[in-house]
C-alpha cells in the first residue's frame, strides 16, 4: 500500500509540480497517473520513488513511513519511458543487474534472470545487448529487471510511449496480464487517457500539481467531475455546450429538453454530451440539436459526423454506413447527457426518449 499525505514539491525557481498531494494506493492495485504535459505525474513518481525530495508532506510504503527513505530501501522497481537498460550489458546481466547490487550470489541471480526471461519470452535472447534488440524486447527487458527483484510496487513512467502503435497495444494487454499474475501494486504514468482507461483499476487526473478526479475507470469515463476531465477523456472529445434555463425548458444549441432538478430559470450551464452517445435523426425533433452534415471522418467501424449548428459545431459517431452526405439536413439525439454548473459536475441523466 502506498499512501501519500499533503505531498507537495516546489521546485528550486518555484514552479509548484506538487500540491498537497492525498491519496491511497492499495495492495496489488493498478493504478494510473493521467494528465497533461507538465501536471506532475513524472514528479509525482520520482517522489514515490524517493528521486525527488518532497518540500512537504509524507510517503508510506506498506505503512512505513518513507519519507526520508533512498531510492534503494523503499522495496520500489522503477521502469522508465526510455527503459534505462545498461548497453554494454546482455540481457541476462541487465535482468541481474539489481540482485547483483544486492549481493545475491552468481549462480542464483543468474537462475533468477533465466526464469523471468521465460515468463516474458526473452529466453532466446539472453545473449543479446540492447542495441540488438527491438524496441519492444527492450521495454520486456526492463519489466524483467523491475520484476526480478520482487519489489513491494512498480512504477512505471509511460513504459509504453516508445512503442509504434501495433506493439504498444500488445504490450499493454501483456502488461496487464502480468500485473494480474503478479498481483504487485503499480503506479503507472501517461497522458494517454486510452491507456489509462484500458489498464488501471483506478485512475487519478492531474492538473498543475493536484488531483482533479480519483476514480475506476467507469466512473472517470461516465461522470468526468470536472469539464476539464470531461475534455481530457474520451477518444473523441466531449461535445460541452453552453445552456440556458427557462421556466420551460433547457435549451441548449437549439434543442429543448425538460428542466433537470436543481436548476433554476436564468441559470446558465455547460450540458455535456459523448459522440458516442448520440445518433442521428433525418426529421426534427425538439430533444435534437438541428444542424447541417459538414465534416465525415472515417473511423474505421464508425464514422465522426461533426454537424455544424447555427451556434456552433457538434460531433457524433454513428456506425459506418449510417451517415448521412455532407450537406443534408440532420438532427443529433442525445442519450446521456451531463450537466456541469461552473466546472462542475452537477448531474448526469440518461434520456429514454433515445
Ligand atoms: P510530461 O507528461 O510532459 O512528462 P509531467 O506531468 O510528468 O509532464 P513533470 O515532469 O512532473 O510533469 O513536471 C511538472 C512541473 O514541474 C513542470 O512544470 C516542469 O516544468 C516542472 N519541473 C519538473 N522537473 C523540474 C526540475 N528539476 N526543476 C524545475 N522544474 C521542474
Amino acid at each position: 500500500m502506498i499512501s501519500l499525505h499533503g505531498l507537495t514539491k516546489v521546485f528550486p525557481g518555484g514552479v509548484r509540480a506538487l500540491d498537497g498531494i492525498e491519496l491511497t494506493i492499495a495492495d496489488g492495485e493498478f493504478f494510473a497517473l493521467l494528465g497533461p504535459s507538465g501536471c506532475g505525474k513524472t514528479t509525482l513518481l520520482r517522489t514515490i520513488a524517493g528521486l525527488e525530495t518532497p518540500t512537504a508532506g509524507s510517503v508510506r510504503i506498506d505503512g512505513r513511513d518513507a519519507t526520508a527513505l533512498p531510492p534503494g530501501d523503499r522495496d520500489v522497481a522503477m521502469v522508465f519511458q526510455d527503459y534505462a537498460i545498461f548497453p554494454h550489458m546482455d540481457v541476462t546481466a541487465n535482468i541481474a543487474y539489481p540482485l547483483r547490487i544486492k549481493k545475491v550470489p552468481r549462480a542464483q541471480r543468474t537462475a533468477k534472470a533465466a526464469e523471468v526471461a521465460a515468463r516474458l519470452s526473452l529466453t532466446a535472447l539472453l545473449h543479446r545487448r540492447p542495441g540488438e534488440l527491438s524496441g519492444g524486447q527492450q521495454q520486456r527487458v526492463a519489466l524483467a529487471r523491475a520484476i526480478a527483484c520482487h519489489p513491494a510496487a512498480f512504477l512505471f513512467d509511460e513504459p509504453l510511449s516508445n512503442l509504434d502503435a501495433r506493439l504498444r497495444l500488445e504490450a499493454r494487454t501483456f502488461l496487464k496480464r502480468l500485473q494480474r499474475e503478479l498481483a504487485v501494486t503499480t503506479v503507472f504514468v501517461t497522458h494517454d487517457q486510452a491507456e489509462a482507461l484500458a489498464l488501471a483499476d483506478r485512475i487519478a487526473v492531474m492538473s498543475q500539481g493536484r488531483m482533479i478526479q480519483i476514480g475506476t475507470p467507469a466512473d472517470i469515463f461516465h461522470r468526468p467531475g470536472t469539464t476539464f476531465v470531461a475534455s481530457f477523456i474520451g477518444s473523441t472529445p466531449m461535445n460541452l455546450l453552453p445552456a440556458d434555463v427557462t421556466p420551460a425548458a433547457l435549451h441548449v444549441a437549439g434543442a429543448a429538453f425538460p428542466v433537470p432538478p436543481g436548476l433554476a430559470p436564468g441559470d446558465h450551464i455547460t450540458y455535456g454530451v459523448r459522440p458516442e452517445y448520440m445518433h442521428l435523426s433525418p426529421t426534427p425533433r425538439p430533444d435534437a440539436f438541428p444542424g447541417t452534415v459538414s465534416v465525415l471522418e472515417n473511423l474505421g467501424t464508425h464514422t465522426l459526423v461533426t454537424l455544424e449548428t447555427p451556434e456552433t459545431l457538434i460531433q457524433l459517431v454513428v456506425p459506418e454506413g449510417d451517415e448521412p452526405p455532407t450537406g443534408t439536413q440532420a438532427w443529433a439525439v442525445p442519450r446521456r447527457s451531463l450537466i456541469y454548473r461552473g466546472e462542475t459536475l452537477h448531474a448526469s441523466e440518461n434520456h429514454q426518449s433515445g
